[in-house]
Order: structure tokens, then sequence, then C-alpha cells
């Protein structure tokens, strides 16, 4: 009840204003000053529900008492007393005496009950009725935006973001690029391609740094038997944002064997390698080396490159190269030495969300914690660069 607390100065100086311009007359203000002290004495007494149905009740006397009411609903609300907060605003709202302002902030506060409640219904329709009032129109928009995203209304979605992005001036590109990668993916479920592929090509339009476009595009192009198509798509996903190599290599690695230019593949890994000594670029390198090359060239790269940027994954292929050969006196420390490499790595969170530090063990474009799109990224993996 500690919060309602803070409500008091302003419930008591309401009640005085009120009663200072009451038009009826000195007895009014005195029972209506009766009660304000009544509801007050309930909150002190930790009675909401009664202080509620007092406040209310004068509510119907005149619009004096709507800022309290409120104040009230918004504190229930951020209290996670929903359903009180529906109560307060939702009977404020039916009253006929308040003015038009304080009627439709009692609208957008009932429509913020409702999201919180998870009735995006009853939301939505509040704030469609907003749309058409000047001075909510933005605020309408962001809010019914976040519904159909969580109603994967991308349609919708995209024709709302795009009215507020003409609206306010603030770019909404990166997000309804998302929307229209979204689109593509249900596309791609239905098997409808080339509706995937209009999409994808959409969301590049709108935002061409849309590395998820790109993947898309790619992975697309793959299903299809087309290799050097979705070569071209992962290659663009890596000079987007560097950050996100660890979702194409896989992929990259099978077009190009796919089509037999192995020596292709070790050349632009060798070229990436250049800006980007992460731990799956090294491992990557070293597992086609490998092949290619064979035991020693891989093993005197891992070494050369383990010296000035160890990574744990660059580590555990080293072990196996090892391991490979055969027991030798150190069989046993190694077998530890990869048991323990794999323990760390299986256990180590993969991604996190730059803007607000979010760890998840797989992929999403739009963060859970801060429903920001595009800011979870792969992890890069324990590097420890030295000074030496
Ligand atoms: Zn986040």
């Amino acid at each position: 009840m500690e919060l309602l607390w803070l409500l008091l100065p302003i419930a008591a100086a309401s009640g005085w204003w009120a009663a200072q311009r009451s038009p009826m007359g000195r007895n009014s203000a005195v029972v209506r000053n009766a009660d304000y002290f009544k509801g007050l004495n309930y909150l002190i007494d930790d009675q909401p529900d009664q202080a509620i149905e007092v406040f209310t009740r004068m509510a119907d006397v005149d619009r004096d008492t709507a800022e309290i009411h409120l104040a009230l609903g918004n504190l229930f609300r951020r209290r996670g007393e929903v359903d009180r907060a529906i109560h307060i605003h939702g009977s404020l709202i039916t009253r006929t005496h308040l003015t038009t302002d304080q009627r439709q902030r009692a609208m957008l506060e009932l429509g913020e009950d409702y999201l919180r409640a998870g009735l995006f219904d009853r939301a939505e329709e509040l704030f469609q009725k907003l749309l058409a009032q000047p001075d909510h129109t933005i605020l309408a928009l962001s809010r019914l935006i976040h519904i159909f995203q969580q109603e994967k209304d991308w349609r919708q979605a995209i024709a709302h973001s795009d009215r507020l992005e003409r609206i306010s001036g603030e770019s909404k590109r990166r997000q309804t690029a998302h929307f229209c990668c979204e689109l593509a993916e249900e596309a791609n479920a239905r098997h409808q391609d080339d509706e995937a592929r209009t999409w994808l090509l959409d969301a590049l339009a709108r935002d061409p740094n849309c590395t998820r476009a790109n993947l898309l595009l790619g992975r697309s192009a793959m299903r299809a038997g087309d290799y050097r198509a979705a070569i071209t798509a992962f290659q663009a996903v890596e000079r987007q944002d560097r950050g996100y190599l660890p979702e194409v290599i896989t992929p990259l690695g099978q077009c190009h064997n796919a089509l037999g230019c192995l020596n292709e593949w070790i050349a632009y890994l060798r070229e990436v390698q250049e800006r980007d000594h992460g731990g799956r670029i090294t491992d990557a390198l070293a597992e086609w080396l490998l092949r290619q090359e064979g035991e020693e060239v891989a093993l005197q790269f891992l070494e050369r490159e383990l010296r000035e940027y160890p990574t744990l994954l660059g580590l555990r292929r080293l072990v196996e190269i090892k391991l490979a050969r055969g027991q030798g006196a150190e069989y046993a420390d190694l077998r530890a030495l990869h048991c323990i490499s794999t323990q760390m790595l299986n256990s180590a969170a993969r991604y996190r969300c730059d803007h607000c530090g979010f760890v998840v063990k797989s992929l999403h474009w739009c963060c859970p914690g801060c429903l920001q799109w595009s800011t979870i990224k792969p992890l890069p993996d324990l590097v420890m660069k030295t000074n030496a």
C-alpha cells in the first residue's frame, strides 16, 4: 500500500480544489470533502476496494475527480493489479461529465490495461477509435503495431508502421523488413516460393542491411539446388554484418562442396579470416584444410592461429586432429581436454541481445527481453587476445 500514500496529497488537493470551484455551493463542498476523507481513510486502512468505490461514486458528481481516477488506475496497473485498473478506467469512460481530453486519456489507459492483461481484441478496438484523434494518433499507432505483432498479423503491422513513419518522421524500416521476412517464412511454409521471394526483395528494399532476408534467400536457393545463388546470398550476409557469419559458414561449406569448388571455398575462408579471427572461422578453415591439404597443414595453421587468437573452438579442433592420430602417450590427457572443451561449448550461451543483454541459446530475430528487432547476435567464441 505504500505507493497509494503518494496519491494522498493529490487526492487532498484535488478535493480542496474541487470544493473551491464547486458551483453547487458550500453544502456540496462539505459533502464532497467528507467523501474524500472517507475515501482517504479506506486507503489508509488498506481497503482499496472501498476507496475506489467512494472515488468512483464521486466521479458522478463532476469531472474534477477524473484525474484521481486516472492516477489510481495507472497505479494499480503498475503494481500488476490489472483487474482493478480495468475497473477504474472502464467505469471512468462511462461517466457523462468528462471533458473530451479526459475521456480520450481514460480510453488510452484502459487500452494499456487490456494490453497488460493480454486482451488484445479489446485493446485494438480502443486504439482504433483513438487513431482519429490527432493528439493520440502516434501513440495509438505504436500500440496497434505492438498488437499486430503479437497476433502475427504482419500485413497490418506493415501498413500501420508505414503510416507511423510518415507521421512521426522516424524510420520503421528495420522492423518492417522483418515483418516482410515473417510473411516470406509463412509463404515458404506453404511452398509458395515466388511469393516468399517477393517479400524478401521487399524486405531488402526497405532495409538493405536486412541480414535475415539474405539468409532466407540463400536457404531458399539451396532448397531449389541453385548453389551459386545461395553462395551469393550467404556471402552478402557476411558483408552486411560480420557478426552473423556463424549462421552462414555451414551452409556456405555445403554449397561449395555440392559444386565441387573447395579451393574457392578455402580461398574465401582465408579472405574472411584476415578480418575475423573468431573461433568459428578458425574451426571451419582448419576443418577444410584437413580435408583438402592434410593433417600437417591443418595443425600448423591451428598452432600458429591459436598462439595469437586463443579460441575454445580452435583448441577443440586441434585436440580432435591430434586424437585422430591414435593412441600416444598424451592420449588420456587429450581425451579429457576434448571432453572439457565440448562441455564448455555446449553449456555456453550462443546469442546475446546488443540492446538489453538478453542471453539465449537459439537465434531470435525479435528480442524476447526488449522486443527490438535484429539486436540478438551470435556471441563470438571465447577469444582471449594476448598482448604478447
Ligand atoms: Zn533485447
